[in-house]
């Protein structure tokens, strides 16, 4: 374990192939000490991170286009079948979406505020 280093003779240094000055050992890595193990280690460490390509931008989660919770999913639905327009309805569960995600949940009083933009189907 303790071993002096066979490519810098200990100093943990070797001198520049290309003249002027000396660099740290890469075998030993400036230590002096033969460490083959932890040289392996650091390799093994050192290439992994290539394996793992960060994450680009187009791999963000989707955007939210339903409610969460039951309450809110029942609603959207109300929604969905009524007689609004196209605009008004993904407006509303929009609506309910965003409230969901601030509040946790429908509470009735903002289900009877939605229920209330809603016409219902009359025919
Ligand atoms: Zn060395």
């Amino acid at each position: 374990m303790n071993e002096t280093c066979g490519i810098c003779g200990g100093d943990g240094q070797i001198a520049n192939a290309f003249g002027g000055g000396s660099k740290r050992c890469p075998a030993c890595n400036g230590t002096g000490r033969k460490s083959e193990e932890s040289t392996l280690l650091r390799d093994v460490t050192k290439t992994k991170p290539s394996h793992h390509r960060p994450q680009g931008k187009g791999e963000r989660a989707p955007k939210q286009t339903w409610p969460a919770t039951f309450e809110g999913g029942q609603l959207a639905k109300e929604v969905q079948q009524s007689s609004c327009s196209e605009d008004i309805k993904s407006k509303l569960i929009r609506e309910i979406i965003e409230y969901e995600t601030s509040h946790g949940n429908c509470t009735q009083t903002f289900i009877k505020k939605i229920r209330k933009q809603v016409r219902p189907r009359s025919s």
